[in-house]
């Protein structure tokens, strides 16, 4: 939902807006209000209008209906505008002006400097970096909304459309416009300095701003890292297939996880990692100083890098808003989080089967898989995983 933004009218004597002195300022203004780095974006059609059509139409956006939804605004970013609705109860109309530039931006929410796979403890269940710390939209929207308020009143007569993740613009495509990193094989902007833990943010606006004249040029060279590791081998160059990708199974898909994909899943119950882990270009610096920094307000929480599986089992909807309360993994229903566990407990206790010889302890573990299997006053979808999970098993034996 567009945020109403009340436009401050431009007046005759209003000093004429000069755009190099402008992009300077908004550039300026953006270090200020603490993101890593920023740069300007031209407003033209993505140049992958024909892959993101043949990528919708081969269904590789799974569930996302919402991604079908608004292409034409893709293909003419200018429009991303129009729709802004402006002033307040019988004055209320929508914008219909084209938006002249986007102001993207980017945040670190983990540093490269501990990149690397760390060990967690048994039967628990992975989170990805980035839902480890305080809910990003939150974090950036109040920024991103003070900074666009504050050039409103600065210049008179523009217009600005804050987006986070959820309006219909190619983010990744215009930070490579901006100069902020390249797009790379597994789809992520990598900057050269901070890697690609990094967040993005835009606001498009009708203040004439310079382009970033610099991009930076396309390091992946003939690495593959992230592809061979891929455990679901959702990555072909440049693409991912969502449908097979950890990140979207657990967080964005709402119905049953195909088997076929459940070990690939391995212990992850929020999103996936793997393919950011494993790049080149997220490694340690020799230089620390040299690794960028993590906002503050993307502190990780350790408690947050893993959950206990069997507890989030046994969670009541109450455990999970308060688990949940200013995380973004709050997008995961309660239903979803004992699916993704189920699917966790089953790989644990597949590996166990394999390097133990405790047979009770691997039986405890199926005796709560089946209860929940057996459970009608689980939701469906908790019970088919469960269901699925045993019969897996049963293979496994
Ligand atoms: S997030 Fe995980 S599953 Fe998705 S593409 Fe990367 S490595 Fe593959
Ligand atoms: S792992 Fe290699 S191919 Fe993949 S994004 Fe990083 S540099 Fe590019």
């Amino acid at each position: 939902m567009a945020r109403v933004i009340p436009r401050k009218p431009r007046r005759d004597d209003d000093p004429p807006i000069d755009p190099v002195g402008a992009t300077r300022d908004v550039l300026a203004r953006c270090e200020k209000a603490g993101f890593v780095c920023a740069g300007i974006a031209p407003v033209q059609g993505t140049a992958f209008a024909h892959e993101l059509r043949a990528w919708l139409q081969a269904g590789k956006h799974g569930e996302m209906d919402f991604l079908e939804r608004d292409n034409h605004i893709r293909e003419e970013p200018g429009k991303i505008m129009q729709g802004v609705r402006e002033g307040v109860g019988d004055g209320v109309q929508d914008r219909e002006q084209q938006a002249r530039a986007f102001i993207v931006v980017a945040d670190q929410y983990a540093s490269r400097q501990d990149s690397d796979h760390e060990p967690h403890e048994p039967l628990h269940g992975r989170i990805a970096r980035y839902a480890r710390s305080r809910n990003y939209h939150d974090v950036m929207k109040k920024r991103l909304h003070a900074l666009a308020d504050a050039l409103r009143i600065d210049y008179p007569g523009s217009d600005f459309r804050t987006c986070v993740d959820t309006a219909p613009i190619m983010e990744r495509e215009l930070a490579a416009l901006a100069g902020i990193g390249w797009q790379a094989k597994n789809t992520l902007i990598i900057n050269p300095r901070l890697g690609s833990y990094v967040l993005l943010g835009v606001i498009a606006t009708t203040l004439p701003l310079i382009p970033t004249s610099q991009r930076v040029p396309d390091s992946c060279g003939t690495c593959t890292r992230c592809i061979d590791a891929c455990p679901t081998h959702a990555i072909t160059p440049y693409s991912v297939d969502a449908r097979r990708c950890v990140s979207y199974l657990t967080i964005e898909r709402r119905s049953p996880i195909p088997p076929d994909l459940h070990a690939g899943i391995g212990d992850w119950i929020f999103g996936c990692d793997i393919c950011q882990e494993v790049c080149p270009h997220n490694s340690p610096r020799p230089d620390p100083t040299r690794a960028g920094e993590t906002h503050p307000a993307y502190d990780a929480d350790a408690s947050r890098a893993s959950l206990s599986l069997l507890q989030v089992l046994g969670w009541s909807e109450t455990d999970r808003r308060e688990a949940f309360k200013t995380s973004p993994m709050k997008r995961a229903s309660l239903a979803m989080m004992r699916r993704n566990a189920l699917i966790a407990l089953g790989n644990a206790i597949a590996g166990i089967m394999g390097a133990s010889t405790d047979r009770t302890r691997v039986s405890e573990l199926r005796d709560q898989i089946e209860s929940v299997a057996n459970d009608t006053n689980q939701p469906e979808l908790v019970q088919q995983t469960a269901q699925d999970v045993l019969r897996r098993l049963e293979a496994v034996e």
